[in-house]
């Protein structure tokens, strides 16, 4: 088989074999396939599409690239959780705890930035110390110890998605829903969890745009969860603005910390119920949704929920200190207030061009060898909805580089909408697809 006849046939629209999928991902996981031969092929895919067997036979190829972990010897119930990416998604950081605290044992393996979107993986790097990319023995044995780990795709879990990925937003290939779906469902079938929960975003700040194709890609993972015998079942959120008040790696950890203690933003709080009821309906801790808000309430005013983050992020090597103290992350040398210069109520966000900013300041990468900037980012301090004064600081942007300053201000102002026109705050969950 040869490289250069897979890419002539996705280049030529022609449907590819599971042979020629699989000669693809072992090749290009072996180091036999360069860099830019994968990059034409992906990016042949990303143009022409693949039919849903494609889809899977990419899946299965990219979750056998390295060891499927087997989790039955710790619970037969391990509910997974994955989103699809979006803009100042903080989710797993503040539901994983939670779930962990209510004695379900959690397994996870997210991601890095993608695009305009952060990554898990990043932002607990944020933390001095944290190690993501555990081996197999380790992330099994604190789920065993503590009841929760998480971790990155690396060389033993499928390695072919953490390649592929890291390639993808430098040759924009990211916004495309075989290769969103594959990359997911591959590390989901890797874990071993038997049960996985997605969260679709949707909206501006998502890869999804519209609800239509929310639904397709829901659709296609739960096939791919039906063939390869994993309950998944979908939560679509909104990305109309981004999800909490901050967009960037160490910014969101302080956040997440808040959350845990209590001080959770309405919209952070409705998609956290969202997700948390179906993840305790899965793992048979709850028969109906209703239940699950009461559990979550009290997990968090016990204390139980950020004892466990806390928990966490020692087990895995951070400075834990860094929780119980949220002023010892030091923040970016240029921390410059947006002032509105209009008056009325904030219609819109342009969230995606948010995400860009942030990372443009230092919190995400344009090539996947970048070093990213911990401390730098955006925090809002007003959402579709609120009432702004003329004057009035709208969000701050957190940066290192100086050079950039000026124009992202200006940038970010350009990015909310405000007039006199009354907006109603967004509906933050669209959908449940079970
Ligand atoms: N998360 C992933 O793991 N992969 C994607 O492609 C998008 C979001």
């Amino acid at each position: 088989m040869d490289i250069i006849k897979i890419i002539e046939h996705k280049r030529d629209k022609k449907v590819l074999s599971t042979e020629e999928i699989n000669f693809f991902v072992k090749e290009y996981t072996a180091g036999n396939i360069t860099d830019y031969q994968a990059s034409a092929l992906i990016m042949a895919i990303y143009i022409n599409g693949m039919n849903k067997k494609e889809i899977s036979d990419l899946t299965i190829a990219m979750a056998d690239s390295g060891e499927r972990i087997n989790l039955s010897d710790i619970s037969e119930n391990i509910v997974d959780k994955h989103s699809t990416g979006g803009v100042g998604d903080k989710i797993t950081l503040v539901l994983m705890p939670i779930i962990a605290s209510l004695g379900v044992p959690v397994a996870k393996m997210s991601g890095r930035g993608l695009g305009y979107t952060g990554g898990t993986a990043d932002k607990l790097e944020s933390i001095p110390g944290y190690r993501v990319d555990l081996g197999i023995d380790e992330f099994k044995q604190n789920i065993k110890d503590i009841g929760i780990s998480l971790i990155t795709s690396n060389v033993d879990l499928a390695p072919a998605d953490s390649k592929i990925y890291g390639l993808r937003h430098s040759i924009a290939c990211t916004s495309n829903i075989p290769l969103i779906a594959s990359s997911i469902m591959s590390k989901k079938i890797a874990l071993g969890a038997n049960k996985v929960l997605i969260n679709i975003t949707c909206g501006d700040g998502a890869f999804m745009k519209k609800m239509s194709d929310a639904k397709k890609i829901a659709n296609i993972m739960k096939e791919i969860g039906k063939e390869a015998n994993r309950e998944v079942r979908c939560v679509i959120t909104s990305m109309a603005e981004p999800v909490g008040y901050t967009i960037g790696n160490q910014i969101e950890i302080i956040e997440t910390i808040k959350c845990l203690k209590g001080e959770m933003p309405d919209d952070v709080r409705q998609i956290i119920y969202a997700l948390g009821s179906q993840m305790l309906i899965m793992a048979g801790k709850i028969k109906t949704a209703n239940e699950a808000k009461q559990l979550i309430d009290e997990t968090i005013k016990s204390g139980k929920a950020l004892k466990k983050f806390e928990e966490l992020i020692q087990r895995q090597g951070g400075d834990v200190s860094y929780i119980q103290d949220i002023t010892k992350f030091k923040p970016s040398k240029y921390v410059i207030p947006v002032l509105s210069d209009k008056e009325g109520m904030v219609n819109k966000i342009q969230t995606e061009m948010l995400g860009n900013l942030s990372a443009y300041v230092g919190a995400g990468r344009n090539k996947k060898e970048d070093k990213i900037d911990y401390t730098a980012g955006i925090v809002l301090t007003k959402k579709i909805g609120d009432i702004v004064r003329s004057g009035e600081t709208i969000a701050y942007v957190h940066t290192n580089k100086e050079e950039t300053v000026n124009s992202v201000v200006k940038n970010v102002k350009d990015a909310f909408t405000i007039s006199q026109r009354k907006t109603s705050k967004p509906n933050v969950v669209l959908g449940t697809i079970i």
